[in-house]
This record gives structure tokens, sequence and C-alpha cells, in this order.
């Protein structure tokens, strides 16, 4: 009797909110000249990245927005400078509008994946000694393959370098990451022998370039089907309809570093993690990527904010590395002009938990920074992306000038045949529990380990070798220092008679 009661109570409260429901924003607003002091987190303009149901963008005190007539009227009595743009019914269609720009399409500037993908492998065809295609996996939706480009002195074979990393679009709609990770592909490829530094970066490191790791969503998203489009294109609810937002995976929610304390488990979120770690192909290619080649650094790109996040502030306490790992991501950041003109890029540090940057660093000891380019929007004006590619190349720069040292070149061998071996390399006064051991790769036997210079103590061991501990080496200023490690096998145990 009383659940029958309750159960009319609540159709009663349903058809009264329906009734009293807010009325849909129809208009597309657009507001010029916002003060400053209207911005901001307090301010009546606070835009969000993960709140677009009003403001869509605010891009130099210029914003795009959803509104009600209400809403209009009021900014208008309000005194700001607002008109309307489109009025629509249509959400996506009112979306298109705010987001692409005044042709509702994706500006001709920006490269659907299939233009990025043919001219990288035109620059293959003509620079096969410089750059190779490396299949690294395909994606979760339809099956399209993900590619990463080496880039080195001899791109045809895997080289005994340190390894750096620049990958994009995990987030599918902050497309200018692609851009920025295309624009160097060609740099290094084409000034490779003309630009002393340039030369210098290809001949001391393989670089590794993945201009998009969310393939599907960044196709919905460049063919102009939708520009909300963040995650992956999983059917998550298996009903065989694709694209319909906000379906699919937060790509960079998947690694399985913390990876239950990070995004949610709720499919419809921005931030849905998906069912376990790497349940998505997307963060499978990149782990393969991560098998085929070890990194000592690495960007990630995202949009906005004009902020590096690095490794990590975990329940207030830094990571082990955490006074290089900021100079290396003020050096990065310090390089890169705002859109503003006034200063650089700001450093924070980032939460532990299932993204690329805490996995890759706390996992594979690789120093990866997430770079959020430009401000206030997630798809930049066409005359916005040459100068945010611009800005960011001078980061690429401060990055690449790091993979000169210094640090140690740790390269461990058998004694007795002097074959390279996969051993664990502990620094254990800075690596704590928080974060994996290390190790060199098995084929060339190099662990290269960014340091600041002073004096460390190692732990190498292998199994069947003895372990070796060393005290006071010392790490000078400028280039990498080499340390050869020659473990003694253990003399086998006696077979008992
Ligand atoms: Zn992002």
């Amino acid at each position: 009797m009383k659940k029958i009661l309750l159960i009319g109570l609540l159709a009663a409260a349903c058809r009264l909110g329906a009734t009293v429901a807010a009325e849909p924003r129809t208009l597309l607003v657009e507001v010029r000249d916002i003060p400053a002091a209207a911005q901001g987190d307090k301010g009546r303009f606070a835009f969000n990245d993960y709140n677009r149901d009003k403001l869509l963008t605010l891009v130099r005190h210029t914003a795009m927005m959803l509104a009600t007539r209400a809403e209009f009227a009021a900014l208008q009595h309000d005194g700001f400078h607002a008109t309307l743009v489109m009025e629509s019914p249509d959400l996506l269609t009112l979306y298109k509008r705010g987001l692409y720009g005044p042709t509702s399409a994706l500006p001709a500037c920006y490269h659907r994946y299939d233009q990025i993908v043919a001219r990288a492998d035109q620059l293959a065809r003509e620079h096969p000694e410089r750059i190779a295609r490396v299949q690294i996996g395909e994606t979760t939706q339809f099956h399209r393959p993900i590619y990463a480009y080496r880039i080195s002195s001899d791109a045809r074979r895997p080289q005994d370098k340190p390894g750096v990393l620049l990958d994009a679009c995990h987030h599918s709609d902050e497309i200018m990451g692609a851009e920025i990770v295309f624009t160097l592909l060609e740099k290094l490829v084409l000034d490779y022998g003309r630009d002393p530094e340039v030369t210098a970066w290809v001949d001391r490191c393989e670089i590794y370039l993945v201009p998009v790791v969310n393939v599907d969503g960044h196709d919905i998203v460049t063919s102009g089907r939708d520009p909300r489009w963040r995650k992956n294109a999983r059917d998550v609810n298996g009903d065989g309809v694709t694209g319909v937002f906000p379906e699919g995976v937060d790509v960079n929610r998947g690694y399985d570093f913390n990876w239950a304390m990070g995004g949610t488990d709720q499919p419809d979120s921005d931030r849905y993690r998906g069912e376990h770690p790497f349940s998505e192909a997307e963060n499978r290619a990149m782990r393969r990527l991560l098998e085929l080649k070890p990194f000592v650094l690495s960007l990630s790109y995202h949009s906005q904010g004009e902020v590096i996040y690095y490794p990590w502030s975990w329940n207030g306490q830094p990571a082990p590395d955490d006074v290089l790992i900021r100079e290396i991501a003020g050096e990065v950041a310090g390089h890169i002009p705002t859109m503003d003109g006034h200063g650089t890029y700001a450093i924070s540090p980032g939460g532990p938990s299932s993204q690329s940057y805490p996995w890759l660093y706390g996992r594979k000891g690789d120093f990866d920074f997430i770079v959020e380019t430009g401000m206030g929007a997630h798809i930049f004006a066409a005359e916005d992306r040459a100068g945010i590619i611009a800005a960011n190349l001078g980061g690429v720069r401060a990055l690449l000038a790091r993979t000169a040292g210094p640090g140690l070149a740790v390269h461990v061998v058998d004694a007795a045949t002097n074959r390279p071996l996969a051993a664990q390399v502990w620094l254990p006064r800075i690596e704590n529990e928080t974060v994996d051991r290390r190790s060199t790769e098995a084929t060339f036997g190099h662990y290269w380990r960014l340091l600041r210079p002073g004096k460390y103590e190692l732990i190498i061991s292998c199994p069947g070798y003895r372990t070796a501990v060393l005290h006071n080496v010392a790490v000078a200023a400028g280039d990498w220092t080499p340390l050869e490690v020659r473990l003694q096998p253990e003399a086998p145990v006696a077979a008992r008679p």
C-alpha cells in the first residue's frame, strides 16, 4: 500500500517536473569582449572541458554558447556584446556551428587520418632510410590500423639509441595534437641534413610518432559527423549503432596503472574507463609500441589549457623523480608561448591513475608529460592553427635537447659471453615502491636513465647472475655518462647424487 502511494507521488512529481522543465537551449550565441573579471572559475563565463552544455568555447575574450531566449535576453540586458549566430531545435546542428566554425564543418587546414597516413607513406617511400611505418594495432570498433612512425638515422632497422615518443589524440576532438605531431613528422624527415638541430636529434635518438591514437574517434570528428567526440567509437551498449554521443570509452583512462582510481565506471561519462584495464584496442596498441621500444622521454598532446601535466601528485606525495621531472616539465613549458602572447605554458602535477603519463612513468620508466595545447577550445579556428603548432614546436625542441643527457647510459652484458642482458636496474635511494623496477632492453642491453648530476647507488640484477651493487656512481653534467656493467654468471647448482 505504502509502495503504491510512493509510486503515485513519484509519478506526480515527474509530471510536475515535466511542466516546469527548463526551456531547451536552442540558440547559439556569440559574446565578444568578455571582461577578464567575468572569466575563470568564479566568473559568469567559466570554460570547463567537461561541462560544455552551455559554454562551448572561450577564446581570447570571445565565447560561443548555447542559450535559451531568456538567457540571451539576460546577456544583452547585462551589457554583454551578445549576438545571435543561429537558432535550431537540433543540438548537434548548434554544436557543429559552434565548435567547427562558420562552415559547420572541419576547417580545411586540419587533416583527416587518411591524409596524414598518405603523406607519411609518401615520405617513407621517398626516404626509407629516415622514416618507417610500424603498425602497432587496430581500433576497437572499426579495426582501422593504428600507426607509429619511426624516425632515425637508419629507420630501416631498430637502433641502439634512446627512444623518444610523441603521441596525440587519445581524445579525438583534441585534434591540434595530430597537427603538431604530423608537422613534426614532416620537419624531421625533410630537414634532416639541412637543419643542424634536426640532424642532431635524429642522429642522437630514435623518435617514434603516433599522430592519432584514437583513430575511430578522430574520424568521427574530422569527417564532420560530431565535433564533440572525445572517446573511442566502441558500441558500448551493443545495439549496433555507433557514433551517437556520448557512447564510447575514454582511451586516456584505460591504462593499468591505478586503473580503478581513474575515470568512472559510468558508460555515459566523458571519462568512462571501460570494463577492465586495456579493454580498448587503442591502449593495447600503445602497450605493443612500448614492447617494441622503451622511451626515455615523451609528450602526449591534448587540448586545452596551456598547461603541462607531469607525474604526479599521489595523495599529496610527489613522484620519486619529482625534482628532475619538474625541471624537464618547466623547460618544455617555458618554451611554449601562450595564445595571448603574454607568457608561456604552466606546469601542474596530475593524478597517478589510469592515464598515459602515470602508466608510462610508473610502469615503464618513461618521463611522460601531457601537453594541453591552446586555451578555451578543443578545435581551434583555422587562423589559430599555425600559431599553436609553432608554439608547441618550441616545447618539442626543449624536450629533444634533453635526449643529450645528463644521465646514465647503463649497458649490461654477460661477463662470460658479452651477450646483452635484460637486467633490472634499480636506484634504491630514488625509486620507491610506487614505481615498477626499470630494466635494460634485451636486444642491445641498454637503459638510458635521465638523472641530475651527482652520485648514485645502483643495484643491477638478472636471474642466473650475481647481483651487482654499485656505490657512488658519478653522473657528470652535460652528456650521457656511460656505465658498462658485466654480470658474472652464478655457478650452476651441483646436482644432488
Ligand atoms: Zn584530453
